[in-house]
């Protein structure tokens, strides 16, 4: 044992370092830990970095739309000194295609509303003047690339969309996990990296630390586990599985980068689009590149992962897959031969809503299940876990009597049972990385 803390925090993505900077700001003795040795180079490192506002959810868009404000607000949020080099939010707008796959946005556009979010319905023009590349040729379903109607238009054309202004990206996340690491240790937070929490340990049926690879013990009465796609390994040694009825689990992403047509300057006036006609989404991307992931089609192959550790970084087939999807909707888009952009995990839960929650153990928390979408939501998730922390540690059931949080920019309080890890499976979800 080295040192008192207050509370162990499990991971230094995102997540874990806005909880670790949330933390430190109430007071709490906070040591990080994580075994890699640069801050904010697990899955975040390779999140698109979306921040968007519509969610299939009215929590869920609520939440979203709060987490906007603390990206606008970057600099304010952090209070590092005037020459910190800090990631910086680049506000292209987010324009989601309406189609039958997703009723034409209706519900979104209720929740935006209802929520005042500022949000427009496009024309088919007005998305041709933005994206003069766009064919919106339909060509619904989505399909493999062996099917024989792949890339075969099915007659209709898609008409309409509808637009999010304020929604952008984030240009570097793993630089925004830093930014956060370096604003809680302005408060106290300590960090340790390259270190291994192989045990967590427990006394009298409370946590009682985390036992580390080599042996080492650190002792202290509250540990958080933000291990992102490693949180279900380290909930199972907590042993408090049981009674989950959400369970996380590592699930291998491929993520496209090429570069935009000639002539057009998609990283300057493209913007962010997610179309279920194709089954891809698609963002600007630095060097102007486009950026397309896959919103997940039932009938593409799920990788799940054993070893969070240990999976295939390569790209395969899916990556082409993705490119020639995208090439349906942009004809003139050359497909670079050499294959480009990022191969990481999401930690998807059943629901693929996250788990923000106390647990079986005394003193035994965890912000899990982010499920490749709630990079926006980091900020505010730290915010409400520390308040969920000090609610059960102040001696409250949570489960019994859940924590109703307030949500400080949009001032709407938030129920913060939604996120329970034993709450039953979410029919409202999208199932799949859209939340
Ligand atoms: C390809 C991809 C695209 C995405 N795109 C978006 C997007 O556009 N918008 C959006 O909102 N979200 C997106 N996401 C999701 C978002 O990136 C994640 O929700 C977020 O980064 C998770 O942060 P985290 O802090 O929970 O986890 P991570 O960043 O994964 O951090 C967990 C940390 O825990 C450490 N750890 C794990 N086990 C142990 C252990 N036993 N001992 C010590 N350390 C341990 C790991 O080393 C890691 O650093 C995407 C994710 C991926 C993979």
């Amino acid at each position: 044992m080295t040192d008192n803390y207050d509370a162990l925090i499990i991971g230094t993505g995102v997540i874990g370092t806005a909880i670790a900077f949330e933390m430190a700001k109430a007071g709490w003795k906070t040591l990080s830990l994580d075994r890699n040795t640069q801050i904010g180079h697990g899955s975040t490192a390779g999140s698109c970095a979306i921040i968007r506002m519509h969610y299939s959810t009215f929590d869920g868009t609520a939440f979203a739309w709060e987490g906007y404000h603390y990206w606008r607000d970057w600099a304010d949020y952090l209070g590092l000194p005037n020459d910190a080099d800090l990631a910086r939010f680049k506000e292209c707008g987010c324009l989601v295609m309406k189609t039958e796959q997703n009723e034409h946005m209706q519900k979104h556009l209720e929740n935006s509303r209802a929520l005042g979010i500022p949000v427009e319905e496009w024309s088919d023009e007005q998305i041709k003047a933005k994206l003069p590349i766009y064919s919106l040729d339909s060509f619904a379903p989505a399909r493999r690339m062996d099917d024989p109607q792949f890339a075969q238009p099915n007659g209709a054309k898609l008409k309409s969309g509808v637009f999010w202004p304020l929604a952008g990206y984030v240009s570097d996340p793993a630089l925004s996990s830093q930014n956060m690491a370096d604003a809680a240790r302005l408060h106290g937070a300590k960090f340790r990296m390259g270190i291994q929490v192989v045990d967590v340990l427990q006394s009298g049926g409370k946590v009682a630390g985390v036992q580390l690879a080599d042996g080492e013990e650190i002792h202290a009465p509250v540990v958080v586990n933000v291990a992102g796609p490693g949180s279900a390994a380290i909930n199972e040694i907590a042993g408090v599985l049981d009674d989950m009825t959400i369970k996380t689990r590592p699930l291998r992403q491929e993520v496209v980068h090429v570069p935009s047509p000639a002539g057009f300057d998609f990283e300057e006036l493209g913007t962010i689009v997610s179309d279920s006609d194709i089954a891809c989404y698609a963002r600007p991307e630095h060097g102007n590149h486009i950026l397309v992931g896959s919103e997940d089609p039932e009938f593409d192959a799920h990788c799940w992962v054993n070893n969070d550790t240990d999976f295939d970084r390569d790209f395969t087939d899916q990556w082409t897959t993705q490119a020639m999807r995208y090439a349906q909707r942009v004809p003139s888009l050359g497909i670079p031969s050499k294959t480009r952009g990022v191969v990481d995990l999401y930690d998807a839960s059943t629901d693929w809503i996250p788990i923000y929650d106390k647990s079986s153990l005394g003193g035994y928390y965890m912000a899990c299940g982010s499920s490749g979408n709630q990079y926006k939501n980091a900020p505010i998730a730290g915010k409400m876990m520390t308040a969920l922390i000090d609610y059960c540690e102040g001696g409250k059931n949570h489960d019994a009597e859940p924590l109703q949080f307030r949500l400080p920019y949009i001032g709407r309080v938030i129920d913060v049972g939604f996120y329970s890890r034993n709450r039953p499976i979410n029919d409202e979800s999208s199932f799949s990385v859209l939340g």
